[in-house]
């Protein structure tokens, strides 16, 4: 499954590849002794392995570290993904509209053909298709996303068994709102299923989309992969500090995560009664797709107030639909207000 050109790739070695344990002094990076003019301690170059995090990781979820890559949020994992298995103008991979666009601009940044087989009923994928399409082995990889974003549900776990053991290519599962939802992850799959990749982010539960961390597991090989052709220094240090912090404070995690459900169920309770709300569709995910008389101009009206909803109007399925996220208590107020005043 692997291009060639990136099994034959010779990788940069980085100073911090080259050696690993204590010293002295270092004088092998061209960093500056003197320390940071910026207020902290950045003067060195990070971790390219961010080993420490990795670790904490590996205990909580029960894989090896090596089946653990740490990048520059879900967005880097997705790009590697492509790059490692698809060849430009030749291969293709399969994507489920509606769902994250990142999946599709990544293939075409990369000049490789996305095949789209729309979601059928429930938001559900189009298992029969899919298995066929993916008959052809040109077709290495498709990204499923679950819960799905912007339909906000879960995937059904027989529809993805049935995809992981019919489809030949790789399977990327896009677990960035799994903490949301009351299931497992599919990391307790990876043992069984050599074409799996999972994606996590500390961009939604973890609160920490400013740092810019996303996770892929998968097996050792197609991890060692992940650590062959990315950046050598791809997650700063900083980050990788605050996600080691956020990691060990998993009571506050908890904590953060059961208020969102408690202000979701409150949220669906109160945009039912609005006028304009055609349709509530089921959640998974801290946030709500909501069908409405006409979404353009109720965004844009709430745009006037100040505040902003996502417009997926556009979209695939999403007739006058607008993606809403499950915001603080005082958020969803002002929210309803608005809407009702629209009405
Ligand atoms: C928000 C989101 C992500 C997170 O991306 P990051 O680059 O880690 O911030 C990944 N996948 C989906 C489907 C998302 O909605």
């Amino acid at each position: 499954m692997i291009r060639d050109c990136i099994k034959k790739l010779k990788p940069y070695s980085c100073a911090r590849d080259e050696f690993k344990g204590e010293a002295k002094v270092f004088l092998d990076a061209n960093e500056n002794s003197y320390g940071s003019v910026a207020n902290g301690n950045f003067n060195r170059y990070p971790d390219p392995l961010q080993i420490k995090v990795k670790k904490e990781i590996s205990k909580q979820k029960n894989v090896f570290v090596e089946q653990i890559f740490l990048g520059n949020g879900s967005d880097e994992a997705i790009d590697l993904i492509i790059r490692i298995f698809c060849d430009p103008e030749k291969d293709k991979i399969i994507i489920n509209p509606p769902t994250y666009g990142m999946y599709e601009v990544c293939a075409n940044i990369n000049n490789v053909e996305v095949l789209k087989i729309p979601l059928i009923e429930n938001f559900q994928p189009d298992v029969k298709k899919i298995i066929k399409i993916g008959d052809n082995p040109k077709v290495k990889v498709i990204f499923l996303c679950s819960p799905n974003n912007p339909t906000a549900n879960l995937i059904n776990k027989g529809l993805v068994f049935e995809i992981l053991n019919n489809f030949k290519g790789i399977v990327v599962i896009d677990e960035a709102y799994i903490d949301f939802a009351k299931t497992e992850s599919f990391v307790n799959e990876l043992k069984n299923y050599p074409n799996l990749i999972i994606l996590q982010t500390f961009s939604k539960a973890y609160g920490m989309a400013a740092l810019r961390l996303g996770i892929a597991f998968s097996t050792k090989e197609i991890i060692s992969y992940f650590n062959k052709i990315k950046m050598p220094y791809n997650v700063n240090d900083f980050s990788q500090q605050k996600a080691y912090e956020a990691l060990i404070n998993i009571d506050q995690k908890n904590k953060n995560i059961n208020q969102i459900l408690i202000n979701r169920e409150d949220l669906i309770r109160k945009l039912a009664k609005c006028q304009t709300v055609k349709k509530i569709y089921p959640t998974d995910s801290n946030f709500l797709l909501i069908e409405v008389e006409n979404a353009n101009k109720a965004y844009h009206y709430l745009c006037s107030k100040g505040v902003i909803v996502r417009n997926r109007h556009n979209l695939t399925l999403c007739d006058n639909c607008l993606r809403i996220t499950v915001g603080t208590k005082d958020e969803n107020e002002i929210l309803i207000t608005e809407l009702a005043n629209f009405n």
